[in-house]
């Protein structure tokens, strides 16, 4: 008898996917790319809140190990925050647990037009819409976009959300990241143009210039796209995020795009546009249409969530981050063994190690020490250029980036 389920893999002949798909696994594995995933639990810090503790993502325990985390996008620590968790539990008494359609049908709750409502009043933007995530929310963008007609001009390394959505069109142009003498090049060439980058680029931490953007936005009548995902909530007056920190007004920033899993702490996304933007997302983007929209519980632990980030607490929780970013950035610059810190004023510091080999050691001998941190290779981050990606969370404290310093100082001068 022929077993259907198990085919015999031996056996699989050039022509059939399978033997493809395992010359791509095998490919992946003999240039160190393969990726696995580890389960990860995050634990109760023992010195934090007196009154009821929670886990927090400072601490892990991977394998039965405990590590201090520096790989999470949990910038204020606010997944461990108990008044965000008591938030979530009230949305589910008053919501229950999932929403069971789209926001379109039945799933566009009170908690939602809240939700919708509060980011509004703080980006002063007309409308606002909420998505299951960031990355669902620059699919829509970026495909509103291309149905639109329009010519999209890129930052290079805008987010892996963006660069996936583009391939359904033909008239995108990328220009050197950062480099806005190249950006003007691009809207002198070409018409009815939008520009897409980021407040705080994901795998180098730095940031454009907005002001000089906004300028030439201006100037040859483009329109500016932000995703802001790594700054909202965690830079800026009020945690309103890089157009706040670098003194542009959201009026400036034509549609603005942030994450909810970040600095706020839980999941989802938000566009902030003009009405009409808005209307055409939700009356033809398939991300939005065909999708069942979050939990109420979750918009209504947002909205406690981003009261947080907006008052006092807020602005602790930032002054202690910078603090901590600025004591790392002070005494890395004196690590051994021929690593580049990259020039990055936020909480994202990347070391660049340049070779797969060596990066994939010094993440292993961290390990063994306790220390996560984000190993990055190619082809998240260009080729030549693997990475620590150290994140440096208001959930740390100074040992924590006092053992950080101490452990890559051994890990460097260990492996060469
Ligand atoms: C994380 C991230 C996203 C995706 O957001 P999710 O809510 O995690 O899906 C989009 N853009 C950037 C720049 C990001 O870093």
């Amino acid at each position: 008898m022929t077993n259907l389920e198990t085919p015999d893999i031996k056996n699989i002949e050039n022509g059939d996917f399978r033997y493809l798909l395992r010359g791509q696994l095998k490919s992946l594995k003999d240039n160190l790319q393969f990726r696995k995933r580890v389960v990860c639990d995050p634990l109760c810090k023992t010195d934090t809140v007196e009154i009821e503790r929670y886990p927090s993502s400072a601490e892990v325990i991977i394998d039965g190990r405990k590590m201090i985390n520096f790989a999470s996008n949990d910038y204020l620590g606010l997944t461990s925050h108990p008044l965000i968790t008591e938030a979530l539990k009230e949305g589910i008494k008053l919501y229950g647990a999932g929403t069971g359609a789209s926001a379109l049908v039945t799933g566009h709750t009170t908690a939602h037009a809240k939700l919708e409502e509060y980011l509004k009043e703080l980006t002063g933007k007309e409308k606002v819409l909420l998505l299951n995530s960031g990355f669902a929310a620059n699919q829509a963008l970026i495909k509103a976009h291309l149905s639109l007609g329009a010519n999209l001009i890129l930052d290079r390394l805008v987010h892996a959300s963006m660069q996936q959505a583009l391939f359904n069109g033909k008239n995108f142009y990328r220009y050197e990241h950062n480099n806005l003498k190249k950006a003007e090049r691009l809207l002198q060439k070409y018409e009815n143009t939008s520009i897409f980058t980021e407040g705080v680029f994901s795998m180098d931490g730095d940031s454009p210039d907005l002001q000089q953007l906004v300028s030439l936005v201006r100037k040859y009548h483009s329109y500016l796209v932000l995703d802001d995902a790594h700054g909202f909530g965690a830079c800026g007056i009020s945690g309103q995020g890089t157009p706040a920190k670098q003194g542009v007004s959201f009026s400036d920033i034509d549609i603005y795009m942030a994450t909810l899993s970040k600095a706020c702490g839980l999941c989802g996304a938000f566009i902030a546009a003009d009405g009409d933007f808005i209307d055409y997302l939700v009356n033809t983007s398939k991300e939005y249409i065909y999708s069942t929209s979050a939990p109420a519980y979750i918009a209504h632990g947002l909205l406690t969530s981003l009261k947080i980030i907006n008052g006092e607490e807020g602005n602790a929780l930032r002054k202690h981050l910078n603090e901590l970013t600025d004591y790392f950035r002070k005494e890395a610059r004196n690590l051994p063994g021929n690593v580049i810190l990259l020039p990055s004023s936020t909480s994202i510091q990347p070391l660049i190690i340049g070779d797969n080999k060596r990066l994939m050691e010094i993440s292993v001998f961290l390990k063994s020490k306790g220390i996560l941190c984000g190993a990055i290779r190619p082809p998240t981050v260009p080729a030549g250029t693997a990475r620590l990606r150290i994140t440096i969370t208001a959930a740390h404290d100074r040992n924590d980036i006092t053992r950080l310093l101490q452990t890559l100082y051994d890990a460097f001068n260990s492996i060469t």
